[in-house]
């Protein structure tokens, strides 16, 4: 899961990084919101934290602009204490939910993972493909009800971006859209390396390999071996 976090103070912009890079996702941090237009036009994102209080536009305007530009992506707004009006604003201008300033990175966290399961097509916390299960809010996956080797950060946000859309090739563009932040070198052979040492945990030892490679076209997970 990729996350776009609108926010112009370094510390909070820090924190909220560091914990959603703790929760595996992909992030990237924008501090104005004259930006977002921008950032939301060169990748996919399959969350906003968009702060009330901004440089250049503030929250709401931002807010506005993407739904108004048939932006779908769920939206949370950071507002601060107190400021009711801004909450009922806030959602009047097409926000989600929202979160009150000061919060703990484990409801910003939670509240994130309940929006995504709102618009992915499972309403719960676990995908599943064949005997492979991933619980999503637990980062932990067991193939055949057995526990899987804890999958590093990188490991599971492909993994997870792979099971969201079972039997379906990802390019390697769309993989990195979904997988790494504006940071990703390209051309580097970084996702050929994750496939390899996710591989060696999911299908390693099982005569069944769910996870395959379709030549010139990308990478595809799927219950179904047949399938070309
Ligand atoms: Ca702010």
């Amino acid at each position: 899961m990729r996350v776009l976090v609108v926010e112009d103070e370094p510390r909070m912009a820090a924190l909220i990084r560091q914990g959603l890079e703790e929760e595996a996702y992909a992030v990237d941090v924008v501090d104005n919101g004259l930006e977002v237009l921008a950032w939301v036009d060169s990748a996919v994102y399959n969350l906003v934290v968009l702060d009330i209080m901004l440089p250049g536009l503030d929250g709401l305007a931002v807010c506005r602009d993407l739904r108004a530009r048939g932006y779908t992506a769920p939206i949370l707004m950071l507002t601060a204490r107190d400021a009711i009006n801004d909450r009922v604003v806030g959602l009047d201008a097409g926000a989600d939910d929202y979160l009150v300033k000061p919060f703990a990175i484990e409801e910003l966290t939670a509240r994130l993972r309940a929006l995504a399961r709102r618009e992915g097509p499972s309403k719960t916390p676990e995908l599943q493909v064949g005997d492979l299960v991933l619980d999503t809010a637990t980062k932990r996956a067991s193939r055949g009800g057995k526990p899987i080797e804890t999958l590093t950060s990188k490991e599971y946000i492909l993994l997870e971006t792979l099971m969201r859309h079972p039997d379906q090739v990802l390019s390697r563009d769309q993989i990195i859209d979904h997988v790494w932040n504006m940071e990703f070198e390209s051309g580097s052979k970084l996702i050929e390396v994750y496939i390899s040492s996710l591989r060696k945990k999911i299908d390693a030892g099982h005569d069944h390999k769910l996870i395959q490679t379709v030549r010139g076209l990308g990478y595809r997970i799927s219950d179904n071996e047949s399938l070309s």
